[in-house]
């Protein structure tokens, strides 16, 4: 499906078979001499074809087409080396970029996971139902690294990128400023809420994100266009909602370890889950791998701020009130 969002400004859904994300919203924008595609779609050939098709029906010319790509994950990037031209640029973040060219190895997150309850077996059935493990880019382009604060210029829009980390660490919005228009990404959502994981340790990702959002909240937004469903029209509504979110999750966490000190598996299974299971042992292992990941970002956000302690028990990382 295609639709006109704005001047110019076209998005194509890509869809995510099987994926509770629906499908992916790629946008064009046609410009005089130089086209851009931000975000392209798994590599799979259901998310190529409605490439395909959009490419056709907009009439867009490949050899003078560049790529944005928002984040690294797989239903955002790893369709892109199938799409491009020799003479496409891609746009990427430097954080990501650097991850990326040092490989990625699942075995750290699996020890991780360990290390945060999660059993090892089920770990690893779900990273084999990953969609970044099944559908990943097998080459990854050259890329043209941007900066927090370039410009990027597509016919009559002046965007500036704005690097916007938390759901992953270098994500990158495009904001055209004179439009009110946020290019948005997997940072703000319609109906579903972005992913805040943590698997590793070193770093806070609810803080940046909760940060990102903040800085993203000073803008005039008149228009956000998201990664995955619908536009978003009163972005900043939903900014103060997307906060409010994480908010309630953070006191139900405190109220689930006041009760019992618990590592971030068990707290996971004992948190409130948008889905339709009865119990934490019905989940599909991929959404247990979604849960404990945001656990585990919600629990370094509440010991960064003093309010958690964590003890590290036979191989086991549990966590306590406190006070
Ligand atoms: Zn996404």
């Amino acid at each position: 499906m295609i639709q006109e969002v704005a001047p110019s400004l076209y998005r194509v859904q890509i869809p995510l078979p099987n994926s509770p994300l629906k499908y992916l919203n790629s946008y064009f924008i046609l410009g005089g001499e130089r086209n851009l595609i931000v975000d392209t779609g798994l590599n799979r050939d259901e998310c190529l074809e409605a490439m395909q098709q959009g490419i056709q029906e907009l009439g867009v010319d490949l050899e003078r087409t560049d790529f944005f790509i928002t984040h690294m994950h797989a239903d955002h990037f790893a369709l892109t080396s199938r799409v491009i031209s020799p003479s496409s640029r891609i746009f990427f973040n430097r954080p990501e970029a650097e991850l990326i060219e040092a490989g990625f190895h699942w075995e750290p997150m699996i020890a991780y996971g360990g290390l945060n309850g999660f059993p090892r077996h089920e770990l690893e059935a779900a990273l084999q139902a990953h969609p970044g493990f099944k559908h990943g880019s097998e080459w990854v382009p050259h890329l043209s690294l941007i900066q927090d604060g370039q410009p990027l210029s597509v016919g009559d829009y002046n965007f500036i990128c704005r690097i916007t980390p938390g759901h992953t660490l270098g994500h990158t919005c495009l904001w055209e400023a004179e439009r009110g228009i946020l290019i948005a990404g997997d940072h703000i959502l319609g109906d579903i809420t972005p992913n805040i994981q943590c698997w590793r340790d070193g770093f806070d990702p609810l803080a940046m994100y909760l940060d990102s959002l903040d800085q993203t909240a000073t803008l005039d937004i008149r228009l956000a266009l998201p990664g995955h469903r619908g536009l978003i029209p009163d972005c900043a509504a939903r900014i103060a909602q997307l906060k409010e979110h994480h908010h309630d999750r953070l006191r139900e966490i405190g109220e689930i370890l006041a009760a019992a000190p618990l590592d971030a598996y068990q707290t996971a299974a004992r948190m409130s889950w948008d889905i339709k299971c009865d119990s934490w042992q019905e989940f599909p292992v991929a959404q247990k791998w979604f849960a404990t990941g945001e656990a585990m970002a919600h629990l370094r956000y509440l010991e960064n701020k003093g309010e958690l302690r964590v003890d590290e028990e036979s191989g086991r990382r549990v966590y306590h009130p406190a006070s």
